[in-house]
């Protein structure tokens, strides 16, 4: 009888720690990446899941491709997710990226031609490795800083790349890259609890992420994600409602 209650035990343990693991695998969107420091080639045959909002319409494109894969002329998939070899936090096979944004890309290479990346799309914790601003569009999936192609001086290109479209294009201070981007607006939108789908909610929820909160990486602000607002809200003794405004926006993206 004793030996029959142990390996109940036994086995309540076990099923515990699977479950246990399991939750940990469903909720660490940042550090289940599949290698540590991935090389360029291990960083080309990921899969990673990218999401692509349709600024007209205002829904968002699910598929997942491979990292060579184009997102844009010349822009691979790879190229415009996160990654560094600063920490295992910052690497994610979740990409962000608008149409808005493609449109200026290609506008822009039909007159410069291939261009290089440094950055793309950045999720909380590779912002703030780089040294991010705060409200920074690479969170949004719809900046690109971009090293200046040869012919060209970095305050010709940034013009070249205002032109194509981008909102926003200037040299980036002391180097010879260009940051560019298609912003909807100059910071982060109000986000309501009948938002519904929007550009700027898939930055909320990966600012949940960053903080130990489990929204779902949808882009989509449903229950799930108001219920995680509401306890983040809770716990940092803002007002409880579920709208992200400023305030809780500060916060989040501290
Ligand atoms: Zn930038």
């Amino acid at each position: 009888m004793f030996r029959r209650l142990n390996k109940l035990f036994s086995i309540l343990i076990m099923l515990f720690m699977v479950f246990a693991v399991n939750a940990s695998f469903s909720f660490a969107y940042y550090s289940n990446y599949p290698v540590n420091n991935p090389t360029e080639t291990e960083l080309k045959n990921l899969t990673y899941e990218v999401f692509v909002w349709n600024s007209d319409q205002g829904y968002w494109s699910v598929s997942n491709l491979s990292g060579t894969a184009y997102l844009a002329d010349g822009l691979q998939v790879w190229e415009f997710a996160p990654y560094s070899d600063d920490n295992d936090k910052l690497y994610s096979n979740k990409v962000a990226i608008s149409d808005d944004f493609t449109d200026s890309w290609d506008a822009l290479v039909a007159v410069v031609g291939d261009i290089s990346v440094n950055c793309g799309y950045r999720n909380g914790f590779h912002n703030a490795a780089v040294g991010g601003v705060q409200y920074s569009q690479h969170k949004a999936g719809v900046a690109v800083d971009m090293t200046t192609p040869s012919g060209y001086t970095a305050s010709v290109f940034a013009t070249k790349a205002s032109n194509a479209g981008f909102v926003d294009a200037h040299v980036i201070s002391g180097t010879n890259s260009v940051h560019a981007d298609a912003r909807e607006q100059t910071g982060y939108p109000t986000i309501y609890t009948n938002t519904g789908s929007g550009l700027y909610v898939f930055t909320l929820e990966d600012a949940l992420i960053c903080n130990d909160y489990s929204p779902i990486l949808t882009g989509f602000y449903g229950s799930i994600d108001i219920d995680e607002v509401e306890d983040f809200q809770q716990d940092n003794g803002l007002t409880i409602d579920g709208i992200v405004g400023s305030n809780t926006w500060d916060e989040l993206t501290d």
